[in-house]
């Protein structure tokens, strides 16, 4: 298939919008757009639906990218890229055939609605449980914090299973369902754009169809696939999000001269040195992240602890880099709607999205020591 755009062409379109995705706080439809212009939003679907079929470093190194031209639209990607990689692994062929097409190609955009307000980061502990009726299922209750909330078309919702023994179940549920309606706006003081919002779900029915690969396959879908597709991307936005950062501050101590000194910023030794350390910073979380991918992928023995160990650490980065980024322009770059700004509001997300670094680091522990991930 030809598609109208290179993913090079697709960044510079995303780049150019992110400024006012961040001041306008509005969803990067735009940018989604292109990134199906480009062939990419079936990133992570099989080939032989129209997808890609991309391995995991590929799909790092293009969140990377997608991260360091606008955050918001990379966050907004990568719940899609997660998202429709999670059904693909578990549905049946059936299944896949149906949904797959149309979010290969962007004409229907998918994220994860996982989170509950009462479980909070355990979003794996989700509370909502189908209830029978008239001959399938309804489901009652709130998912929070969902990106793309009110702009997705379908909705990757978790739940515990009908028979509770069985553990917990995926859905695809379209927005357009009958009882699904969103509530709330995001207020978030990065990812402007991600429309991170509530999804209220009022007896909204189910069908055996739309649940994805049968009773209790959630966690196989929570554990073997959204786990490392998620941290793996969350980490690679972060280090996108770090590198822009970086960028930011070369091109700001480049640009700021002192009248008394005829010497802009970059000509003193301290701050070449200040940037060479952000510098270091960066490669090491992009090594971290494409190493984490490698093993993921080919299935290395220890590839859980590199895949969480490189989320908290691109997002350490992020967070670190897009603070010090913030300090070496000054009082000019600590103004609203300054470049370095954003990224600094952008950096600190990573952190707090869920498995939190505070989980993951709990997490990486106990492996460690021997002891089962959960207490
Ligand atoms: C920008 C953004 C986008 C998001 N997008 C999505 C999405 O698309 N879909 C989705 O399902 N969710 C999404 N989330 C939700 C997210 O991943 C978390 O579920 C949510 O941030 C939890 O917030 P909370 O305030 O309820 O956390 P809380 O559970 O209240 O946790 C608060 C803090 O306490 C710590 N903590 C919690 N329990 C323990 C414990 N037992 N021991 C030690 N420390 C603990 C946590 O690490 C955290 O630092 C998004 C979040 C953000 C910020």
């Amino acid at each position: 298939m030809d598609w109208p755009m290179t993913l090079q062409e697709a960044l510079t379109v995303i780049a150019a919008q992110a400024e006012e995705v961040d001041r306008a706080r509005v969803w990067p439809r735009r940018g989604l757009q292109a990134l199906a212009d480009a062939g990419v939003a079936g990133l992570t679907l099989p080939e032989a639906v129209g997808g890609q079929g991309a391995s995991l470093p590929t799909m790092v190194e293009v969140l990377e990218q997608v991260g360091a031209a606008c955050a918001s639209t990379a966050m907004c990607y990568l719940m899609h890229l997660v998202a429709v990689a999670s059904v693909a692994a578990k549905a049946s062929e059936a299944q896949v055939r149906d949904w797959a097409p149309s979010w290969a190609t962007g004409r229907r955009w998918a994220t994860l609605a996982f989170s509950e307000p009462g479980t909070g980061a355990h979003f794996y502990r989700a509370e909502m449980q189908p209830e029978a009726a008239d001959g399938g299922w309804v489901l009652q209750g709130t998912k929070s914090f969902v990106t793309s909330g009110a702009f997705a078309d379908d909705y990757v919702v978790l739940t515990r299973s009908a028979n509770p023994s069985s553990g917990l179940d995926v859905w695809v549920v379209p927005r357009t369902a009958p009882g699904v309606s969103f509530g709330g706006e995001w207020t978030g003081i990065g990812m402007a754009g991600n429309a991170s919002v509530e999804m209220r779900l009022d007896r909204v029915p189910v069908r055996p169809d739309q649940r994805v690969g049968g009773e209790g396959a959630g966690e196989g879908i929570v554990f073997e696939v959204v786990a490392p597709y998620f941290l793996l991307g969350v980490a690679a936005v972060n280090v996108g999000i770090a590198k822009a950062a970086v960028e930011a501050a070369r091109a700001h101590m480049q640009g700021r001269q002192h009248s008394h000194t005829h010497q802009a910023l970059a000509e003193y030794p301290t701050l070449q040195t200040a940037v060479a350390e952000l510098d270091v910073a960066v490669r090491s979380g992009q090594a971290v992240v494409r190493e984490a991918a490698q093993r993921a992928a080919s299935g290395a023995e220890d590839a859980l602890l590199w895949v969480m160990a490189a989320k908290v650490h691109a997002t350490d980065t992020a967070a670190r880099v897009s603070d010090a980024a913030l300090g070496l322009g000054g009082g000019r770059a600590y103004a609203r709607r300054s470049p370095l700004e954003r990224h600094w509001r952008d950096g600190h997300a990573g952190r707090i999205m869920a498995p939190t670094n505070a989980t993951l680091l709990e997490w990486i522990g106990r492996t460690r020591l021997g002891l089962p991930l959960f207490a």
